[in-house]
């Protein structure tokens, strides 16, 4: 059984943006900048802020970060966005979520700028994705095939179960196995599923992106499969957990990765990966 180590290759992808950005930053005339605006005192927030700053600065990368109260009405956040998309040395907008209550989510993700848009959730960069042409992608989607890119793992005409059907996750990476660059044949699930676990049973690959904890379990897995855990559940005794019963189910896999140090670290490092790439759409480099 093959460990996919989601830490050490993010520190692999820091390690190269960073020798990118150090080779090519005299040409652009500045590093890329990330702005980053977190609205509220969510602690989860406020930790998963931190790590995408730091990780920003173990790369090389600038960041703006706009911590606001709470109480910020819709309209100022969305005109704090739209001043974001306007200013030239912002290459990349980073909108934590979920916001606080009493603020839409929705149009201020769909207020960035595509061209800014590093978490590839707006219209724009969702439409691209679809379509399978270039464009920002999600950070968790590109995280993933860049992990089982890493350890060589085949996608190609293999059967792939996806537990979770969001915009962030589920959703995305589906249409991102299923084009024609990945070529998996891939059944979305949700909770509306009728017998996930023969689904399960029945593929090469599971994804398991809903948010329970241990959801997936030994009985629904067939030997050798791959098996990716992208949820991150926090349990009464304040340990981590993913959505697949770890213990029982890694020893059936032919890989799995872990949580945490699997899919969490990997969704930060495609977000340097996505400023960068802003970065150098905005200076032509290449
Ligand atoms: P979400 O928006 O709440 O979506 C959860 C999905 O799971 C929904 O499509 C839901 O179905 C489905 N679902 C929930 N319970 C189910 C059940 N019992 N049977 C079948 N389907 C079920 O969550 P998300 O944002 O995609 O996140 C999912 C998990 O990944 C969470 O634990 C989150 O913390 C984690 N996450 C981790 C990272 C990372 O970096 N590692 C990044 C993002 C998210 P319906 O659509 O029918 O409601």
């Amino acid at each position: 059984m093959i460990l996919l180590d989601g830490k050490s290759t993010a520190a692999e992808i820091r390690a190269s943006v960073r020798a990118y950005v150090e080779k090519e930053k005299n040409k652009a005339g500045r590093p890329p900048c990330l702005a980053v605006i977190l609205a509220g005192s969510d602690p989860a927030s406020q930790t998963y802020v931190r790590s995408k700053e730091k990780a920003c600065a173990d790369a090389a990368i600038e960041t703006v970060s706009h911590r606001l109260p709470a109480s910020i009405s819709q309209e100022k956040l969305e005109d704090l966005i739209a001043g974001l998309n306007a200013d030239p040395s912002v290459d990349g907008i980073l909108l934590q979520l979920p916001l606080p209550k009493g603020l839409q989510a929705e149009p201020c993700i769909h207020a960035i700028s595509p061209e800014k848009d590093v978490d590839g959730l707006t219209v724009v960069n969702q439409g691209r994705m679809t379509m399978g042409l270039p464009g920002l992608r999600p950070c968790t989607p590109a995280g993933i095939l860049a992990l089982l890119d890493r350890y060589s793992i085949p996608v190609c005409g293999k059967k792939a179960a996806v537990l979770g059907r969001s915009e962030l996750v589920g959703r995305s990476i589906a249409i991102l196995l299923a084009d024609k660059e990945h070529n998996a044949t891939v059944t979305l699930c949700h909770s509306r599923t009728p017998d996930i676990a023969a689904i399960c049973r029945d593929s090469d690959i599971i994804i398991a992106a809903l948010g329970r904890p241990r959801f997936v379990t030994a009985d629904m897995i067939r030997p050798g499969a791959v098996i990716v855990d992208v949820g991150i559940n926090r349990l009464e005794n304040g340990k981590l957990c993913g959505d697949v019963d770890f213990e029982n189910v890694a020893p059936l896999a032919s890989a799995i990765t872990p949580v945490p140090g699997g899919i969490g670290p990997m969704t930060i490092s495609q977000l340097l990966v996505n400023t960068k790439t802003a970065w150098m759409k905005k200076f032509h480099l290449s």
